[in-house]
């Protein structure tokens, strides 16, 4: 889950907690009870927290997360990308499972397929069937 600080349009802040994979915007407002959207400056401010930012784990990874691309979005979640991992690089130990994802949509939306991961029965008897290889690499019966 995900903490985003909101702001309504009468400027209220507050939080809310969401799943990575679903948007926070709309969220009503605790105090007005108005329609609010991410309040980028709160989260970015420099000093502003001394946490590490959100895990890999946590950042968005489908479309519909980063609001269909929406910019301030998008610039918010590299800005937080980046940072974490410039510290990534001073604490190697943050870094958790770095593996890229491999899939994360239809079946994979509740447990995305990593690079390792052994692939669903399914998918690799579809794959050698059709002859293809499966994200470059060959499965490991089909040599
Ligand atoms: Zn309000």
């Amino acid at each position: 889950v995900i903490t985003y600080d909101m702001r309504c349009a009468f400027g209220h802040l507050f939080e809310v907690t969401r799943p990575s994979s679903v948007e926070a915007s709309n969220a009503a407002c605790p105090v007005c009870g108005e329609a609010s959207t991410r309040h980028w400056s709160a989260s970015f401010a420099v000093g502003a927290r001394a946490s590490a930012g959100p895990s890999r784990e946590q950042m968005p990874r489908s479309w519909e997360a980063v609001r269909s691309g929406e910019r301030a979005t998008v610039r918010g979640w590299h800005e937080l990308a980046r940072k974490r991992e410039a510290l990534e690089q001073k604490h190697p130990e943050l870094r958790g499972d770095a593996r890229p994802f491999l899939a994360h949509e239809g079946r994979f939306a509740h447990r995305p397929l990593r690079a390792g991961d052994p692939l669903p029965g399914s998918v690799v008897e579809r794959a050698s069937r059709g002859g293809q290889s499966v994200n470059g690499e060959r499965s490991p019966d089909a040599q």
